[in-house]
């Protein structure tokens, strides 16, 4: 604490007093005298001070704001008879889109009724979930599209540690439920927006360590083939088919339901590291890898264009059964992180601003608790893209951790020379998959998700397009591979580079649906007429 008590000579240029000020509680006090130039110089400096700090608020909040004003508020409308997913770029008319009937006494008979009278009248059939893949995977153009989201019952099988989930069902329903009965989703995206069925019909992967994509996590489903019979599969029942539909993006039959193991639900305390990218392996290695307390971890590339990749925040989630788990909410201050994120969109200053909110203030979580739920609980509107003129669009690339470095190397010259508008790389180990068929992560990979935003015109798409085949072409050099549920931009020879066993694959989905009712744009492309 310090107090001044002086006078002014108005006969001399000086000003005298004293000043006590409290050192660690004890009173000194200290005799001045300061000349009239040095006061103004002193409040010339304070009103300096005063600015700089009033700037240095201002201008976030002025970012913040603008952001916010500029935000669209809901998704843009479809005529009737059209759909589209979740790219805003496959805008399809189709014939029909059925939604699975839940008043009915047998909806199953009649979703099996619904194919035979698709393939009486020549239609091909879709399988849509959450639609949140980008490359017209649920739709086939003048086709039915069958809508799965109204199927969504579950049941826990408290002594198994099993769900029984219908596909559609939203990983945001089955959270809540398993919350109430303090169990908690084995493997899952990062987000909760999507079904279960688009999930393991991807076979997605996300932030849980240690851990194979979704597909390890399946027991068990029920598969409707295209002559409306049902087939029971899992490890020991139609295995091949089991291996084909998960990960088989809808072309083997519509999943009913899921047997899925499920974990407990925790309580998780936040480790963060922020280190130079050169550090990250090490750290990786030093902090995380062979600990069995840490539960989910994900890195944040920094994108900030004049420092492209140079370091990296390390997020690592370990147990901590000390203390009771907290209540599954809402995602709090939704409003502001949303304007952070789109704000990083608007500018590089946006970019500036979201890496100093992670890395200065994130710390201050550190020591917060979390319970592993809620960790799941984010849905994509938190950042979703609502703008009519452009979209935002994923990539995903996974290479084997000994071309990790080389691969961000040619990411960042890639990037450099075509200047996107990036807006998100983050980085997730994912373990061996050795359940589905045309698997992307046939050893332990590092996965990069990267999120783009594209403007809604024929030059973005071209622009896009150019962009992701150099990215594949990188990726392939360096032992990887593509995710598919996103845009078709590889061309075929890179798709079968990617997945060898492509060939294979088709050739049984033809064996399984010799009429070929199911498919889609992703069969259309990479599929059909093969060379
Ligand atoms: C913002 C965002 C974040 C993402 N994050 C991740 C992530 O962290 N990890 C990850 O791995 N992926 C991620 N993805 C990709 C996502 O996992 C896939 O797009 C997934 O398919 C979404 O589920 P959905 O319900 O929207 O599926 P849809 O897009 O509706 O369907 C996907 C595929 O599954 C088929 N399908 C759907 N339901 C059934 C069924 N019942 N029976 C048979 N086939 C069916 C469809 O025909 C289609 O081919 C993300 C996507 C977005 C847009």
């Amino acid at each position: 604490m310090v107090w001044i008590k002086g006078s002014a000579h108005p006969d001399t240029s000086n000003v005298s007093g004293r000043a006590y000020v409290q050192v660690f509680g004890l009173p000194i006090c200290v005799t001045f005298t300061m000349k009239r130039r040095t006061r103004r110089v002193l409040a010339i400096v304070a009103i300096g001070f005063l600015l700089v700090a009033v700037g240095a608020l201002a201008r976030p909040i002025i970012h913040l704001i603008y952001t916010a004003s500029r935000d669209v508020r809901g998704p843009e409308s479809l005529p009737p008879g059209y759909v589209d997913d979740a790219s805003r770029l496959n805008r399809t008319k189709v014939a029909e889109v059925w939604k699975v009937p839940v008043d009915s006494q047998d909806p199953e008979r009649q979703l099996a009724e619904l194919l035979r009278r698709a393939q009486a009248s020549g239609l091909r059939v879709s399988v849509a979930g959450a639609r949140h893949s980008m490359g017209g995977h649920t739709i086939y153009p003048g086709g039915i599209v069958i809508d799965m989201t109204p199927w969504n019952r579950m049941q826990l099988d408290t002594a198994r540690d099993t769900l029984w989930v219908q596909a559609g069902a939203l990983w945001k329903d089955v959270l809540r439920y398993l919350d109430e009965h303090g169990r908690s989703v084995a493997v899952m995206q990062s987000n909760n927006s999507f079904t279960v069925g688009g999930s393991i019909s991807v076979n997605c992967h996300g932030w849980q360590f240690d851990r194979p994509p979704i597909a390890s996590t399946v027991q068990s489903f029920r598969l409707m083939q295209a002559d409306g019979t049902i087939v029971h599969c899992s490890r020991t029942e139609n295995p091949e088919l089991f291996s084909l539909a998960l990960g088989g993006y809808g072309l083997f039959g519509i999943i009913l339901d899921v047997e899925l193991r499920v974990v407990p639900n925790e309580r998780y305390r936040l480790e963060q590291y922020i280190v130079p990218i050169d550090d990250s392996l090490a750290t990786f290695d030093s902090k995380v890898a062979g600990r069995s307390d840490v539960q989910m971890v994900y890195a944040r590339l920094n994108i900030v264009p004049d420092r492209l990749f140079d370091d990296v925040i390390i997020n690592v989630f370990v147990r901590d059964p000390h203390g009771s788990i907290p209540d599954l909410s809402e995602p709090g201050m939704a409003e502001l992180r949303r304007a952070i994120f789109r704000g990083s969109a608007e500018s590089d200053y946006g970019k500036e601003l979201r890496w100093n909110a992670e890395t200065k203030l994130q710390p201050f979580l550190i020591g917060k608790v979390f319970s592993r739920n809620q960790l799941l609980n984010e849905s994509v509107d938190v950042f979703q893209n609502r703008s009519a003129d452009s979209t935002d669009i994923l990539h995903e690339y996974f290479v084997p951790r000994h071309r990790v470095a080389g691969f961000v190397e040619a990411m960042r010259n890639i990037l450099r020379k075509h200047r996107p508008n990036l807006l998100n790389v983050t980085v997730r180990s994912v373990n061996e998959d050795k359940d589905t068929f045309l698997r992307y992560a046939d050893r332990d990979m590092f996965a990069f998700v990267m999120l783009f935003v594209q403007q809604k015109t024929a030059e973005g798409e071209q622009k896009m397009e150019t962009l992701t085949r150099a990215l594949i072409e990188a990726a392939l050099e360096h032992e990887g591979r593509y995710y598919l549920p996103y845009r078709l931009h590889a061309t075929r020879e890179q798709f079968y580079r990617a997945y060898p066993q492509a060939r294979e694959f088709f050739a049984l989905k033809r064996k399984y649906d010799p009429g070929e009712l199911f498919q889609n744009q992703f069969y259309v492309k990479y599929g059909k007429d093969q060379d």
